[in-house]
């Protein structure tokens, strides 16, 4: 009798949550490259919009925008002007918010590699609910080094309610992405020679398990990198993470 009211109960912490994570659900639009929307808990963020606002018609606008590195795949003051509203908080590494000219609306919150948002900042400003982690984003010794800098970019968690999600930013797999946890939606970048070739990018998914993870990021100077294989590379060795591929270069964006 004893166990049968422990698997009731446990039947019922599990129903909780559940749909705590339900209510919880982000849904993810991709623009182009780097740039998408997610519409999370009733909040609207944006990532890396560059493109135009015509690239973003239709959109609501932004409650927050995290920017990751100055390179035109990510930054676009023209874009910024015309998206940021006064209630939109950006969030960007310093060598970002040195190019950010006052026309560009909204409230500025500058992030260093390491550092993250607590109840101190969510009572200076709005991030609506959300507390953000700022996480390095750079490439190792080899023919890449010289695009990302350690401590120039930042890639994000971004969290709410225990759901975690991960953006990279232009990087290799290195270790401070392999020691992440937790992580319920990983964004990885993938195409050489920016960031990494597709085997580097599932080694380095597979050290840290995400539940779900979108390949983006992924245009490189020949072409498109294989994103299937990086599919196939990772269910190979780990079939419970789910590998989602969204159509991020349609109209060759
Ligand atoms: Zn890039």
């Amino acid at each position: 009798m004893k166990k049968i009211i422990f698997l009731i109960i446990a039947g019922v912490i599990f129903t909780i949550a559940m749909s705590g994570k339900e209510e919880n659900m982000v849904s993810i639009e991709p623009i182009s490259h780097a740039s998408m929307v997610l519409k999370w808990g009733g909040a609207i963020i944006y990532t890396d919009p560059v493109g135009g606002a015509g690239a973003f018609a239709g959109q609501p606008e932004p409650d927050l925008i995290l920017l990751t590195d100055i390179h035109g795949d990510h930054l676009d003051i023209e874009t910024l002007e015309a998206l940021a509203k006064e209630k939109t908080v950006i969030i960007s590494p310093m060598a970002v918010a040195e190019q950010l000219p006052s026309s560009v609306a909204g409230t500025l919150l500058v992030m260093k590699n390491g550092e993250r948002t607590n109840k101190k900042t969510s009572q200076k400003i709005n991030l609506s609910g959300f507390s953000i982690e700022a996480v390095p984003m750079y490439n190792l010794p080899g023919p890449s080094l010289k695009f990302h800098t350690k401590g120039r970019g930042n890639g994000y968690v971004i969290e709410k309610d225990g759901m975690r999600v991960y953006i990279s930013g232009d990087t290799a797999g290195i270790p401070e992405m392999r020691a992440l946890q937790d992580i319920d939606i990983a964004f990885i970048a993938m195409n050489l020679p920016y960031t990494m070739d597709v085997e580097e990018a599932a080694e380095a998914v597979l050290d840290f398990k995400p539940q779900k993870v979108y390949p983006y990021h992924y245009r490189t100077p020949e072409g498109y990198s294989d994103v299937a294989k990086f599919k196939e590379i990772v269910n190979n060795k780990n079939p419970a993470i789910e590998v989602v591929q969204l159509n991020w270069y349609s109209n060759n964006k």
